[in-house]
């Protein structure tokens, strides 16, 4: 065997299954080309030497380096750094007022579907300020209608939802999650959660209903800080009844919301684990209740700028890759710093399409 399939051959046939047109072809064939290198024993580069199944825990360096590309299950893409809140712990921040052209955004959508995505999440900024949300809309509806994605969903304040975008988009999105740090309004103005005379809390209820309606999973996001630590939320979330409800410690990014070239100061923001603990324990009777510390969130989210680029957040700030656009999914995501072990450990691959979700409207 070794004589009629030498080992060039073998090393050029395994990569252009890598390119991104044969990606999905790849995805099927990699375990049957696998299985007979182990059997045949055919010589490989020096890396990735195991068969799929049997391929060692390594380090992200290791991962991003041997033979099987990392695959982008789970996508984070914050298109736009514009927002109409200003919460002083904000960790994505408007640094840029670019966007994509939608036919650009819709082309990197394609590559990261060929290159194995599954859920798609479209985050800010505010993600229904550019276009007053039709080009939200647009890149929503693309995802479940032409690329067929088993889960869509959105992040976002909530503050700029009209109930026509669910009559125009709302069956093809799977989940609506919008943050709230707070039920006490004074709270959330304190922390930057508001604009104007807009009641968050009272918005919050308002679009619950509509995605009742109009058939969206609902999800909240709060991100405990030094001025809801002590808050007891336990009525307020379980009212609401969430599919998930994701608190998140808060995070310090540098470059973002410390440091010398930040556009926030989020230090007096910060608790320690042992507040976050505490946080925890006062409402571990909430069953929805996904906790994401610092620890956990480092490094498992695989984040696309307004570029398209990875953003790679192991250094402590957001050092971004090559666009997508421009080099690929494959050579791109080499540089994200995303370690899929903690992905999965942080629960990331859960019950996300709400085909799925059994949801009793
Ligand atoms: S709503 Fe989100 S994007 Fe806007 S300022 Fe607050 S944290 Fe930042």
């Amino acid at each position: 065997m070794r004589m009629l399939l030498p080992s060039a051959l073998a090393a050029r046939l395994l990569g252009a299954f890598r390119q991104p047109l044969l990606h999905s072809l790849w995805r099927g064939l990699a375990p049957l080309l696998y299985w007979l290198r182990a059997a045949f024993w055919w010589p490989g580069t020096g890396k990735g030497q195991q068969p799929v199944g049997e391929r060692a825990e390594g380090s992200q360096e290791e991962e991003a380096d041997g033979d099987l590309p990392i695959t982008p299950t789970s996508v984070n893409y914050h298109f736009t750094r514009q927002c109409n809140y200003r919460c002083g712990f904000c960790f994505h921040t408007a640094k840029t007022s670019f966007v994509l052209p939608l036919e650009e955004a819709k082309r990197g959508l394609l590559l990261l579907k060929e290159a194995g995505m599954e859920k798609i999440n479209f985050s800010g900024g505010e993600p229904f300020l550019q276009d007053r949300g039709e080009y939200l809309g647009q890149l929503v509806k693309f995802c479940k209608r032409e690329l067929l994605l088993p889960s869509v969903s959105i992040v976002s304040n909530g503050s700029l939802i009209r109930e026509k975008w669910f009559r125009d988009y709302g069956d093809y999105l799977d989940i609506l999650a919008i943050s709230c740090d707070s039920f006490d309004e004074e709270v959330n103005v304190l922390i930057g959660r508001g604009q104007g005379k807009k009641n968050h809390v009272e918005n919050l209820q308002k679009l619950r209903k509509w995605c009742n309606d109009y058939r969206v999973a609902f999800k909240i996001n709060s991100v405990i800080n030094r001025f809801n630590v002590d808050e007891d939320m336990n009525e307020q979330i379980k009212a609401l009844n969430p599919v998930r409800w994701k608190v998140f410690q808060c995070l310090l990014i540098e470059g973002e919301n410390c440091g010398d070239d930040a556009l926030r100061e989020a230090q007096r923001f910060v608790i320690s684990d042992q507040e976050f603990e505490e946080f925890l324990e006062r409402h571990k009777g909430v069953s929805c209740l996904v906790p994401e510390s610092n620890q956990k969130m480092k490094d498992s989210y695989l984040i696309l700028d307004e570029y398209m680029r990875f953003l790679n957040c192991r250094s402590g700030r957001k050092d971004p890759s090559m666009s997508i656009l421009d080099v690929g999914v494959e050579e791109a995501i080499k540089f994200s710093g995303f370690d899929e072990r903690m992905f999965l450990k942080r629960g990331g691959k859960y019950v996300w399409s709400k085909a799925d979700l059994k949801l009793d409207w």
